[in-house]
């Protein structure tokens, strides 16, 4: 098992890495450019529901999230329990609307899968629809209730983990600034250095999990990294009586009712580059949404407006595993838009990889190196 490990960025993913390494006993430096949650993970809407975001197929990325949600609930009792902070963990349920009879065409054999994988959904008519949220439009037709999924709020996840990161000894860098070096030495061990940081840091391993900048870690590694920023507009309502209790998607958004009395309201997928601001189109579709699946929300103005970027891999698959050729570098990116949900499993998985131990669930689709050509990768262990 190595000793020490480095994990650039802290995002949930990186923090989650980091939390579950310094569990395991490994001493953990987290080196983040700025601030903690400052990125994807701070945007986020905290849904974890991988039936409703995984509606086609059982395939490889919807056991992983799958995997994972059925950890929540012991990650998260040792998260809050380290840190003494709530990450607002909400088991609501979730419902998908259909607005038009001809939607309900594939929905038997969607849930005839996801029931076999645990689901216990089921088809609502108009009626048990407004039974479970009455203040829904007359025009919503069917439902799939899915009872299982649920919600955190992503921000305060990210503090929780923080205080439990500090709390088992996790050394972590804030403002580092860019990370100008990472040098993996061939007879083991990896030195990092960064603008502000004084002192280069030196560890046995290390994990890159910058979010929608890893890419940048290409050159060092030899290794195609093809993630690329998604931005999501998201905008949220002031919710005082808690209306919407059930998280609820439509194919146009979904809306999530927060405990600080804000219904969140998500969101566009935009190529933006780097770009983090809103617009006054990509918010204008998400109230058009939201006046037309709640009519209650009609006229009401948004509380909140933001945006954040997803980390998006050309096939949509995240990079999970160690880099061919250097096993002291292990990739955790690309969790698009389900990292909140994939935190827990990323984490297992990354930690399994430390301790040289074999993974329980099938890897293959998430290799870092598939996108590398063969003759192109690094051979010096
Ligand atoms: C609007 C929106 C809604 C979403 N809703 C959900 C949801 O409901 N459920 C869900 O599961 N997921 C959701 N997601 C997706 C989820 O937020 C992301 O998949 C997740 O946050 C990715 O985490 P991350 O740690 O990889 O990236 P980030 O949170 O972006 O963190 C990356 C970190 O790396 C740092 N960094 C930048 N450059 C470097 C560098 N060179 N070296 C080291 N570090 C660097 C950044 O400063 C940042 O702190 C949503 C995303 C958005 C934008």
């Amino acid at each position: 098992m190595p000793q020490s490990v480095i994990v650039l960025g802290g995002g949930i993913i990186g923090l989650s890495c980091a939390f579950e390494a310094a569990r395991r006993g490994m001493r953990v430096t987290l080196i983040e450019p700025a601030a903690l949650g400052g990125q994807a993970s701070g945007a986020a809407a905290g849904m974890l529901a991988p039936y409703s975001e995984n509606t086609e197929q059982p395939d490889s990325f919807f056991q992983l999230c799958l995997h994972s949600l059925r950890h929540f609930p012991e990650w998260i009792a040792a998260v809050e329990e380290l840190s003494g902070l709530s990450a607002e963990w909400v088991r609501s349920g979730s419902i998908n609307v259909f607005m038009h009879e001809a939607d309900l065409l594939p929905i038997q054999s969607r849930l005839r899968w996801q029931n076999e994988w645990g689901a216990d959904a089921q088809l609502i008519d108009a009626a048990q629809l407004r039974m479970l949220e009455p203040r829904l439009a007359q025009s919503a037709v069917a439902g799939i209730f899915t009872p299982h999924e649920s919600h955190v709020y992503a921000p305060k996840l990210v503090t929780a983990l923080e205080a439990a990161c500090l709390k088992l000894g996790v050394t972590i860098l804030l403002q580092a600034g860019e990370v100008d070096e990472v040098a993996v030495h061939p007879s083991g061990g990896v030195t990092v250095r960064a603008k502000a940081l004084e002192q280069p840091v030196h560890a046995d391993r290390v994990v890159v999990s910058a979010g929608a900048w890893s890419g940048a870690y290409e050159r060092w590694f030899g290794l195609s990294i093809p993630v690329h920023p998604i931005r999501g507009q998201i905008c949220s309502f002031e919710h005082p009586g808690g209306e919407v209790r059930h998280m609820v998607f439509s194919s146009q958004a979904y809306w999530v009712g927060k405990r600080n009395n804000r219904l969140v309201c998500g969101a566009s997928e935009d190529v933006a580059g780097f770009q983090t601001h809103v617009t006054e189109r990509g918010i204008g579709r998400l109230i058009r949404s939201s006046n037309k699946l709640f009519p209650f929300l009609e006229g009401k103005e948004t509380a909140h407006r933001w945006a954040g970027l997803r980390p998006a891999t050309r096939d949509g698959q995240p990079l999970l595993g160690k880099v061919e050729g250097m096993p002291a570098v292990i990739m955790a990116a690309g969790h698009y838009r389900n990292g909140i949900l994939l935190s827990p499993v990323t984490a297992f998985i990354v930690a399994d990889l430390l301790e040289g131990k074999p993974s329980e669930l099938p890897l293959q689709s998430f290799d870092p190196n598939r996108f590398t050509p063969i003759p192109y990768r690094r051979r010096f262990v």
